[in-house]
């Protein structure tokens, strides 16, 4: 049975960790598990037990399993992991079952798992087409693998979705529409593009310390965002959620679920979970998290309720990140909040400076100007957990 409570008290969505990696890219600061794939039988066992404490089997409308690299171990392992997620996360007929993929390492034998176990959309990590851009992220795969991967997943799987990076170091404007082109020429129904970030402690943040590689300036970032922009949308991709571009129809439903700021289960090291009102995250180290599976420990290290006002700023957070931004009468339902007294002022400054605009009946949602500058725009309304002061 389908749980009657709203959506942003019991989840309707479930995402599912598997850390597993061939090596570490050079900028990634994910819950991953590198040389550690001998403790994969494990990692089942203890996600196993972290299903069980779910009490009973969940019905739910999107699956998602990222990481790390689920493609990354065999098909067997694979499809003993689909089975046993089959048992405990029941995906509503028509709901969405999507799984990041790496290019490099996607077979025709895992495809067929995937597809014979209902996975409806796949998201390929491409991140770019250019060899020195991908040897700047230290990616382990070849241009030539992307297409290559894109031709099997189609014979089997609908959707496709590709990852792509802008701003690496080095990478020109030239370079960048080259990606986008070729991007589109592969004719996905979705394309994540994302601003390479330096994550504090990464290979790519030492040597950027160092003065071993060169971050771009913000103003050629912006340009690379904007070209994604209008590139893009001539191609016919809705520019649906700050970072995210969909053909009409296939929007993300698993993604949109958070920038709902809707409930949803996180199973697996690392993974976030939110679920009546209260935030909860599991352990990041692969021994800490089969340690406490495996024992029949709560997986959660930190967890914490937020008061509704809170809930509902974080609420204008989640939503300014979408194209149709705040809804009054969706936000009003959600938080129990009106719009206009709680964050009036606010709104009407960035009115004022073109980042936002508003109109009384649909709500309040960012501009293209807006969308350039949309962490700082974000931020004067919600600060996410991890840049609150502790
Ligand atoms: S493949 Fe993805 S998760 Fe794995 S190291 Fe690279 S960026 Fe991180």
């Amino acid at each position: 049975m389908a749980s009657s409570r709203p959506p942003w008290i019991w989840p309707t969505a479930a995402y599912v960790h598997i850390p597993f990696c061939a090596f570490r890219c050079g900028y990634c600061d994910f819950a991953i598990a590198v040389g550690k794939d001998d403790r994969q039988d494990e990692y089942l066992r203890a996600l196993e037990a972290e299903l069980t404490r779910l009490g009973s089997p969940q019905r739910i409308q999107t699956l998602s399993l990222g990481g790390g690299t689920p493609t990354h171990l065999s098909a067997d392992w694979l499809d003993r992991l689909l089975i046993l997620l089959s048992r405990w996360l029941i995906v509503e007929p028509g709901g969405e079952f999507s799984i990041e993929a790496n290019p490099a390492n996607l077979d025709d034998e895992k495809i067929r798992v995937l597809a014979d176990h209902g996975v409806t959309r796949v998201s390929l990590g491409s991140q770019s087409f250019d060899r020195n851009v991908l040897r700047v992220l230290d990616r382990d795969h070849a241009p030539e693998d992307v297409p290559r991967a894109v031709e099997r997943v189609r014979r089997r799987i609908a959707t496709i979705s590709l990852d792509l990076i802008f701003g690496a170091p080095g990478q020109t404007l030239e370079q960048w529409r080259a990606d986008l082109r070729q991007a589109r020429s592969l004719e996905p129904q979705h394309l994540s593009t994302y601003g390479l970030t330096y994550e504090t402690g990464t290979p790519l943040w030492k040597r950027a310390e160092r003065g071993e590689v060169n971050p771009l300036s913000e103003d050629d970032e912006l340009s690379m965002y904007e070209t994604a922009i209008d590139m893009l949308g001539e191609a016919g991709f809705e520019h649906y959620e700050i970072s995210n571009f969909a053909k009409p129809g296939y929007r993300s439903r698993h993604n949109s679920v958070y920038w709902a700021n809707h409930a949803h289960f996180g199973l697996g090291m690392g993974a976030a979970k939110y679920a009546e009102g209260v935030r909860s995250l599991n352990v990041r180290s692969l021994e800490g998290y089969l340690t406490r599976a495996l024992s029949g420990q709560p997986t959660e290290f930190q967890s914490e309720t937020l008061p509704p006002h809170e809930r509902a700023l974080e609420t204008i957070g989640q939503n300014l990140r979408r194209a149709e931004g705040v809804v009054h009468s969706e936000f009003q339902e959600q938080t129990g909040f009106d719009l206009q007294t709680l964050v009036g002022p606010a709104i009407a400054r960035h009115v004022g400076w073109g980042t936002l605009e508003a109109d009384d009946d649909a709500g309040v949602r960012l501009t293209r100007r807006g969308r350039c500058v949309a962490d700082s725009v974000i931020q004067d309304f919600w600060k996410p957990p991890a840049e609150r002061a502790t």
